[in-house]
């Protein structure tokens, strides 16, 4: 797993093949798949059954991860996907720990000015197309966010992603920029290519700062540490996470409140340091 931690205290992770499969539909064994789950739960400081796994469905809805509940423990497998939101994307403004699952497909995870307001999105050709990166930045701005950082992960190259020329004809049409050639000069579409272009014009579109970031990035295909559609089909998805910094007070108070803390402690200037801390970052 590679973890990466914000100035701001947020962290971005993404696991590979030695983490195992994280999915619980794909692969041989949903209960160690599950098991992983935890696992990296564990190794990330995350309570158990709080790491919001949706099941993706290569939509264009955004979840709201503040409302999904908590995987109780003892969960069966099959129980966990019941209760995991039905959506490709999903925005916490509480510092709700939020993942998604891919094996070609584009994982984006998104940082915003408040370090408990994030958001995360599964975008493969279908939802880049249906424009669920567009729907996850105009839910951030609904949400009150003006800077964003977008970390796109591993996912499959535009030098690797062979398609048939009348798909890649079809995707030029509705995102111009996404047909690219394979290094071999065949056809193939190009998600990370076609991402960033998305993502600019959009925060263009909103008025938004954005930066866009690629140390998470690899190509599933070509490399073997990476679970890969492509490659193997069923072998597994890995995980794109992003760990928000947990709001310490309800998000709808704007007037602090000077009372002494019940121990006798004084919790107003740590509340004081807590909103600097949060306005005071950002690039
Ligand atoms: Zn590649």
């Amino acid at each position: 797993m590679r973890i990466l931690t914000e100035p701001d205290g947020i962290r971005l992770a993404v696991t590979d093949r030695d983490d195992g499969n994280l999915g619980l539909h794909a692969g041989p064994d949903p209960a160690a798949a599950q098991a992983r789950r935890r696992r990296v739960e564990r190794d990330l400081g995350v309570a158990a059954g709080r790491l919001l796994f949706l099941e993706q469905v290569h939509g264009t809805a955004v979840a709201a991860a503040d409302e999904a509940p908590t995987i109780p423990a003892e969960s069966a497998p099959s129980r966990e996907r019941e209760l995991a939101p039905i959506a490709d994307a999903a925005l916490t403004r509480t510092g709700r720990p939020l993942v998604v699952l891919t094996a070609d497909c584009l994982p984006v995870l998104f940082a915003t000015e408040d370090p408990s307001l994030a958001a995360v999105a599964h975008a493969g050709r279908r939802g880049l197309l249906d424009g669920i990166l567009p729907r996850v930045l105009e839910a951030l701005a609904a949400a009150g966010a003006e800077r964003i950082r977008a970390w796109i992960g591993p996912g499959v190259c535009g030098s690797c992603y062979e398609v048939p020329e009348s798909l890649a004809a079809e995707a030029e049409a509705i995102l111009p920029g996404i047909a690219a050639r394979t290094a071999w000069g065949t056809a193939s579409l190009d998600l990370p290519g076609a991402a960033r272009t998305q993502l600019t014009a959009t925060a263009e579109r909103l008025g938004l700062r954005l930066g866009i970031f690629s140390e998470l990035s690899a190509c599933t295909l070509e490399d073997p540490d990476q679970f890969s559609h492509r490659r193997a089909p069923g072998e597994g998805r890995l995980a794109a996470i992003l760990v928000p910094q947990p709001r310490s007070e309800p998000p709808a108070r704007t007037q602090p409140q000077a009372q002494p803390h019940p121990d006798g402690v004084d919790a107003a200037p740590h509340r004081r340091d807590h909103e600097q801390q949060r306005g005071g970052h950002g690039r």
